[in-house]
């Protein structure tokens, strides 16, 4: 390549300029380089981005657009059209881009790049967002693993090839952008109703608020992360899922990070656990591209013949966080408001839904990715056949949580409730997360009438958990 060739790099899960491999390699050539977004909602189907992410990709492509100098090239519409068009309005030499694992990414990918290499446009594409990627780590028989542990130990721990090194972020590169680019506005990836200004205050979009997150856990989380990590009350995990998710750091970098702050020879028991939780995110993808019909289909088959029910109205009081259990309404209630939800609830409030209301996980699937901040078709199918008990290495179907003894072992003084379902507060401890347990004259005393100010339970915790037990054996045995 020459100075006067241009290569357009791709930006797609990768909104970030440090260890940008596919960045790097284009800006190692000495060319010229045009970033460019594109905004392609009709590839993505049913799986095109939730409201939530909108709002984030709207705030992390302005951020990029900021470090670029406005050299952000963004359009919206078919990305294989438009790839093919500004390679013919640009003379483009070379299309470079980091892989994405989605099932609609991967064929469409393998589309364009066929297009582009007829045409004689050169492709590259590299491995921007996974310390493994899926197709190099396997049973020594050649199958995928279905189950974590051994996934992790042999895939990821023993004698696994070490991820690859972080590339440097590339300087004096002579950016390029497009006359016909639209501006980031155009994209229309905020809604007209201003619903997301609480969600503004509690994230910072973009390759810089990524870091400051990172600082912020090495700083005051990771040193409490094992025991932490399951109480939602407090601040011990890092909220790095949307600034992962949208590549606004690597999981390599982070790794580094992490392994850094703690001397490397000392045995260091929230470093492993943390890394492990890393190991999650790569093998839920790691599913997703070695069974793709994941998103949608019950990992194991006999799930196709569980009983759901249909009610749209106990959906609704779901969603809304209405159900009148407590760490359950608060869980949708914190997601409602901050687009995330901390992991332990959100197990608590997935299980309510799939285990105590018997809807089907689908809805449950739905409604995060259309709210979470860090929606990931990955890790939000695997998550959610997990809870349901229909994945690859799932929670047994009859294992229900109980969210009331959930709450008083997570949220034992119960902060977490009082913030999000705030007309529970005047409740003493014992009675918060039961408050259908109070006697009349302690609800009187905190100025809470059930069925009034909150909601009477929409389910018996006792008779729904042995109506799910009877659905789960009603299956036929497995196929
Ligand atoms: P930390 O505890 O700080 O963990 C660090 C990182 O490890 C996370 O940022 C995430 O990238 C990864 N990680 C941690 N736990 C998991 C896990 N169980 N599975 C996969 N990766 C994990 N995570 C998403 O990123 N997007 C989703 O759409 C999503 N949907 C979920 C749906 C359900 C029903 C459930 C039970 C879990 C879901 N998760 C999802 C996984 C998990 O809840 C979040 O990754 C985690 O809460 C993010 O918070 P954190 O960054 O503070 O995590």
């Amino acid at each position: 390549m020459t100075a006067s060739d241009v290569i357009i790099v791709w930006f797609r899960q990768d909104l970030r300029l440090a260890d940008n491999p596919a960045l790097a390699a284009a800006a190692a050539t000495g060319a010229q380089v045009l970033p460019l977004y594109i905004l392609d909602d009709d590839n993505a189907g049913e799986w095109a981005l939730g409201a939530a992410s909108r709002w984030w990709l709207h705030q992390s492509l302005t951020s990029l657009d900021k470090s670029l100098h406005g050299k952000l090239s963004v359009l919206a519409g078919d990305a294989h059209e438009i790839l093919l068009r500004t390679v013919s309005e640009t003379g483009a030499a070379a299309v470079y881009w980091n892989r994405c694992y989605e099932p609609w990414r991967i064929d469409h990918d393998r589309r364009i790049r066929k297009s582009l290499q007829a045409q004689g446009v050169a492709v590259r594409s590299y491995n921007g967002s996974l310390l493994y990627e899926p197709t190099t780590v396997h049973k020594r028989d050649g199958s995928p693993y279905k189950v974590f542990t051994p996934y992790y130990r042999n895939g990821c721990l023993e004698n696994a090839p070490k991820p690859r090194p972080l590339v440097d972020q590339p300087a004096g590169v002579a950016f390029l952008a497009l006359p016909s680019s639209s501006r980031i506005e155009d994209l229309r990836l905020l809604p007209a109703q201003r619903w997301y200004e609480r969600m503004a205050t509690n994230w910072t979009p973009g390759e810089s608020g990524a870091a400051q997150r990172l600082d912020a856990f090495l700083a005051d989380g990771i040193s409490h992360y094992s025991k932490g990590r399951d109480r939602p009350d407090q601040r011990f995990v890092s909220r790095l899922s949307p600034h992962l998710h949208f590549g606004e750091l690597s999981p390599h970098q982070v790794r580094q990070r992490i392994l850094q702050s703690v001397a490397d020879d000392e045995p260091d028991e929230n470093r492993e656990h943390f890394l492990r939780e890393l190991g999650w995110r790569e093998f839920s993808t790691y599913l997703l591209y070695h069974w793709p019909e994941m998103t949608r289909s019950n990992l194991q088959r006999k799930f196709n013949r569980f009983p759901w029910r249909e009610d749209s109205s106990e959906l609704q009081k779901w969603q809304t966080g209405q159900t009148g259990i407590p760490i359950v309404d608060a869980g949708m209630r914190e997601l409602w408001q901050t687009g995330f939800m901390h992991n332990r609830v959100r197990m608590i409030t997935a299980s309510f839904l799939v285990k105590n209301l018997l809807l089907h996980w689908h809805h449950g699937e739905d409604w995060f990715w259309d709210t979470l901040v860090d929606a990931d078709l990955a890790n939000n199918s695997a998550g959610w056949q997990w809870v349901a008990g229909s994945g690859a290495d799932a929670a047994p179907y009859f294992r229900i949580f109980n969210p009331v003894t959930q709450a008083r072992r997570f949220d034992p003084d119960g902060d977490y409730v009082r913030e999000f379902v705030p007309e529970l507060q005047p409740l003493p401890d014992k009675y918060l997360h039961a408050p259908w347990e109070a006697p009349a004259a302690v609800l009187q005393e905190a100025g809470i009438r059930l069925g009034r100010d909150y909601p009477q339970p929409l389910v018996d915790l006792k008779e729904s958990r042995a109506r799910a037990l009877a659905a789960f054996r009603s299956m036929t045995p497995a196929d």
